[in-house]
């Protein structure tokens, strides 16, 4: 079975011939996968940027955590049934320790992630804990099952900013995750949504594609100066690039709202003056709570051809390196790999 691989510390991946999955134990079902996403992260560790030196003690390891497929062999305590379309929920809780205890299991203390410190989805078969198992409503094809993670990721931005009837929300990266902010921003009222980013033609073609026309090219000239003094009610950041933070809170208003989503490779600047005086804001948001989960599969079951515009390239996974190289020098959005 051809799996995509981090072997080792250092740049790349390699395609692997892994021996097939043993049977699963009774809390554990195995996956066919049919669809998994390249995510940002998985660039990330495929370039070895700082920050993933969380995965070395677990490599090697098949990366993939945006997956979909059906499920070909349930342990006994699985609740959902071979044959079922599912997508998977890639925190795994240990669920036993003080935060799973008091009922806060998205604080895990020692929480592992599908695809990312234990074997994830970028390979035909994959065996996951079955309570991570969402099934997918009839309208929700595998493909876009497998952009359900990223969906949670910018929807749980969007809760975490507050976003309201009417607001003025500014969406700074037009990756995956900032497309998916704006929508869900826009599903939570807002007014108008701004979606900003540096010279990024085939990501600006998806946002328009998704319906957005309030797109900013930072390229041509700084954001504040294109917004030409005016503010906005909530900044969500998914650029992973620190400086992009200070130009967010400079355009933010009174009391205003940003929320940080992107990973970020280095430490941040921040004027303290201003951000004091302004009352500005900042909050963190990491992966999603459970509940998003089912808000995100409703919405995503209302409307899928919505979404569809986010996925812009379908590979088998032996081109798997390829698809990482196209999302790398960001030639496409969302690529999905087909095991
Ligand atoms: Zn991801
Ligand atoms: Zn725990």
């Amino acid at each position: 079975m051809l799996s995509l691989r981090k072997s080792k510390p250092g740049f790349g991946l390699d395609l692997f011939d892994a021996a097939e999955t043993p049977p699963p134990s009774p809390t554990d079902a195995i996956v066919r996968v049919e669809n998994a996403g390249i995510c940002g992260s998985d660039v990330h560790a495929y370039e070895w940027t700082d920050g993933y030196g969380f995965m070395v003690p677990h490599l090697p390891i098949t990366m993939g955590h945006e997956f979909a497929g059906h499920i070909v062999e349930a342990g006994a305590g699985s609740v959902l049934p071979v044959g079922t379309r599912v997508t998977v929920m890639p925190g795994v809780d240990c669920g036993v320790c003080a935060n799973c205890r008091r009922g806060a299991a998205r604080n895990c203390l020692a929480r592992t992630a599908i695809g990312l410190t234990r074997n994830g989805g970028f390979a035909r078969y994959v065996t996951v804990p079955a309570v991570n198992l969402l099934a997918l409503p009839d309208a929700v094809d595998t493909e876009l099952g497998a952009l359900t993670e990223p969906l949670c990721v910018g929807a749980e931005a969007v809760l975490t900013g507050g976003v309201g009837l009417g607001d003025t929300v500014l969406v700074m990266g037009p990756g995956t995750i900032g497309q998916a902010a704006a929508l869900f921003a826009r599903a939570a009222g807002a007014g108008k949504v701004y979606v900003v980013g540096k010279a990024d033609g085939p990501r600006f073609d998806v946002v328009q594609a998704l319906g957005f026309a309030d797109i900013i090219d930072v390229a041509e000239a700084p954001l504040a100066e294109q917004l030409d003094g005016k503010k906005v009610d909530v900044a969500i950041e998914a650029t992973g690039y620190p400086p992009s933070i200070v130009d967010g809170l400079g355009v933010l208003r009174k009391g205003g709202v940003l929320v940080v989503a992107g990973i970020h490779p280095g430490p941040l600047t921040l004027p303290l003056t201003d951000f004091v005086r302004n009352r500005h804001q900042l909050r963190a948001t990491h992966g999603c709570d459970r509940p998003t989960w089912d808000k995100v599969l409703t919405l995503l079951a209302r409307d899928p051809e919505h979404f569809r515009p986010m996925i812009t390239h379908r590979l088998p996974l032996d081109r798997g390196i390829e698809g990482f190289e196209l999302a790398r020098q960001r030639a496409a959005s969302k690529v999905m790999l087909r095991p």
